[in-house]
This record gives structure tokens, C-alpha cells and sequence, in this order.
């Protein structure tokens, strides 16, 4: 599974970076992104460890505005 913060939909209330705080931060534009993002990816998808799944899911139900998108693999995990 992999996840990434639509910027333009995020509006920084920083809920994500408390449900899955290892995978999410508050960036210096003041809005959420992906604490270690993927090499070469300019949207910054982060892959997503097995045992953050259900808070990465946790934070994408509260987000206010339905800026985390999380994207599934279709390889067999
Ligand atoms: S919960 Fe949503 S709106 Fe709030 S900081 Fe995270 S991505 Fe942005």
C-alpha cells in the first residue's frame, strides 16, 4: 500500500500527523506530506509498512477534506 497528501486539498489541521504520526508531517508549506516518500516521485508517495496500514487508513477516514489518498498495490503483499 502506498499513500500521498493531495496538497491542494489538505488544509494543514495536522489530524494525520497524530493518527499516523511515523508516516505523516506537517511540511514547511504548512500542510501534510509523507515523512519518507518514495525516491523520484515529485507527488511524494510514501510507501506504507505493514503495521501503519490501519493508521494510514485511520487518518484518510478523518481527514476533513479527503486529502490523503491511499493507493493499493497490485502486486500480492
Ligand atoms: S488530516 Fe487531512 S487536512 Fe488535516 S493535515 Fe492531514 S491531510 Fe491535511
Amino acid at each position: 500500500m502506498k499513500a500521498r497528501v493531495k496538497k491542494d486539498t489538505c488544509i494543514g489541521c495536522g489530524a494525520c500527523t497524530v493518527i499516523a504520526d511515523k508516516i505523516f508531517e506537517i511540511g514547511d508549506d504548512r500542510l501534510a506530506e509523507v515523512i519518507n516518500p518514495d525516491k523520484d516521485n515529485e507527488l511524494k508517495i510514501g510507501t506504507i509498512p505493514e503495521n501503519e496500514k490501519e493508521n494510514v487508513i485511520d487518518a484518510s477516514e478523518s481527514c476533513p477534506t479527503g486529502a490523503i489518498e491511499v493507493i493499493e498495490n497490485e502486486e500480492h503483499e
